[in-house]
């Protein structure tokens, strides 16, 4: 079994059509992870015996012919900042780091229902702050593809398990690109749903305006499968969706782009590109066309303002959503302490990083009463100019078109002691959370030096199909779905 290559869809039709058990397949993740996750150090916790557990579990029911769920037998790694009952969620922080929730999330509820097996969880910058992974309190994860350079970030162990193949797939959390960056950076499929289509229950919330739940996968058709496993309504989730959603994202694949009308936002190509980026987009664009799709340059002038707004905003309600952490009713306990300030000073001081402190005093001092206008509110204007320029552009358009990052994955270190370079090279996935947007991130080219290099697509809300479409078609044309790194 070359479980590295293995995509979802050949676990799940392999173990229903008895060519070989989930135990087996388990079992040979698991050797894998033994020799190649001390390359990539990608993993915060594993969950052998329990993986193993349920395996045998699902092999009773392909035994027994007992009805099988829509991802049965399919290990899945998950990001660190969903929790999983009995099984340690820690943030990648000091704060959280013997955290053991009392109960699922529900998008691991979702899983398990459908017979997933959850192999264990992934490192991430503290609190999904960050685009490096580097900013996690235990480990740095690198990239498959050049293990001197960073995965990308937040959700850099997921985007990394999934291109090392040591997990088929995972879920990572974006607030403001960190499934697409780390996707992007590691050269597989990476999807930040519709705002509202998965629910944020038992998400560690870091901007509860901007966070959404989505897949890392090998392939479109994986990705498609996955978010009709995790998406939909939830009672716990007062922002989730109300409406009628797509059920069926799979049986419209094929359909092609043949007539789909494409912006490609001119603003998203000015200076500051990586060259290879730019000709790598430029080509996909080309190939759309000779499949059919008519391709349009369109403006969206708001886009570089973007980034202060978002960092106002995140910043914001992080500071908010973080508030909890203070040794008493959440978090890390120092074991010598003065009286009750004293506990909640030691108690942040010693367990946020350095980049958690930086935003938490940024969010408070821009909700702070003097400054609340003149930051703050401003930036909730710019959201919705954001959204409302997006808006104008999907009455024209389909799907848009546009990097995911403007540079290749950088060295470890290489931006580390310079934030404000870090948070400008988001310019182009932010504006997509503020205007709570769904956006996938499709492998599409190699720079010279072997670097994998990620075009977005991005979708009206709830447009998730027509992204699936365009992206499978793409997909479909380049063919690198079989390439993988060396390790
Ligand atoms: N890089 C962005 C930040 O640091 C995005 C993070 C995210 O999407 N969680 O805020």
């Amino acid at each position: 079994m070359k479980i590295e290559t293995m995509t979802v869809h050949q676990i799940k039709s392999g173990i229903a059509h008895k060519e070989f058990t989930a135990e087996e397949v388990i079992t040979s993740l698991f050797e894998r992870i033994k020799t190649i996750e001390p390359k990539v150090d990608a993993y915060i916790t594993l969950c052998k015996e329990d993986a193993l557990l349920q395996a045998r579990k699902i092999d009773e029911k392909v035994k027994t012919g007992k009805p099988l769920g829509k991802f049965a037998g399919v290990p899945i790694a998950i990001k660190d900042n969903i929790c999983t009952d009995g099984v340690k969620t820690t943030c990648a922080s000091k704060m959280l780091h013997d955290f053991i929730p009392p109960y699922d999330a529900t998008v691991i509820k979702k899983l398990k229902e459908a017979d997933a097996i959850i192999i264990g969880k992934t490192n991430m910058d503290e609190f999904a702050m960050g685009s490096s992974t580097e900013n996690s309190a235990f480990k740095k994860t690198k990239n498959p593809w050049d293990l001197e350079r960073v995965p990308g970030g937040s959700s850099g162990g997921s985007a990394a398990v999934v291109s090392a193949g040591i997990a088929p797939v995972s879920l990572g959390s974006d607030t403001g690109g960190s499934i697409r960056q780390p996707a992007a950076f590691c050269g597989v499929v990476g999807l930040k749903p519709t705002y509202g289509l998965v629910s944020r229950f038992g998400l560690i919330a870091f901007g509860s305006s901007l966070d959404q739940i989505g897949p890392f996968s090998k392939t479109v058709k994986d990705c498609a499968l996955t978010l009709e496993v995790i998406q939909g309504n939830d009672p716990l989730d007062n922002t989730s969706v109300k409406h009628k959603i797509k059920e069926d994202y799979l049986s419209c694949l094929e359909d092609g782009v043949k007539g789909m009308k494409i912006g490609v936002p001119k603003e998203f190509f000015k200076a500051g590109l990586d060259k290879e980026i730019a000709a790598s987009i430029k080509e996909c664009i080309e190939r759309l066309k000779l499949l059919g799709a008519i391709v349009e340059e369109i403006s969206l002038p708001v886009t570089e303002e973007g980034l202060s707004a978002y960092y106002i905003i995140s910043s914001a309600e992080a500071s908010s959503n973080l508030a909890r952490f203070d040794g008493i009713r959440y978090g890390y306990r120092p074991k010598e302490f003065d009286g009750i300030d004293d506990l909640m000073e030691r108690s942040r001081s010693e367990a946020f990083g350095r980049e958690v402190k930086r935003r938490i005093m940024l969010g408070t001092y821009a909700l702070s009463s003097g400054y609340y206008d003149a930051y703050y509110s401003r930036a909730q204007k710019l959201k919705k100019k954001i959204k409302e320029q997006f808006k104008a552009a999907f009455e024209k358009y389909d799907i848009i078109l546009s990097p995911v990052s403007p540079i290749l994955p950088f060295k470890s270190g290489e931006k580390s002691h310079n934030p404000l370079e870090m948070y400008l090279a988001d310019i182009y996935t932010v504006n997509i959370n503020l205007a709570g947007l769904p956006a996938l991130s499709l492998p599409c080219g190699f720079s010279k030096t072997g670097l994998p290099i990620g075009l977005q697509i991005i979708g009206s809300h709830y447009g998730e199909e027509k992204i699936f479409k365009a992206a499978y078609a793409i997909e479909q044309d380049l063919k690198l779905t079989d390439k993988i790194p060396e390790l």
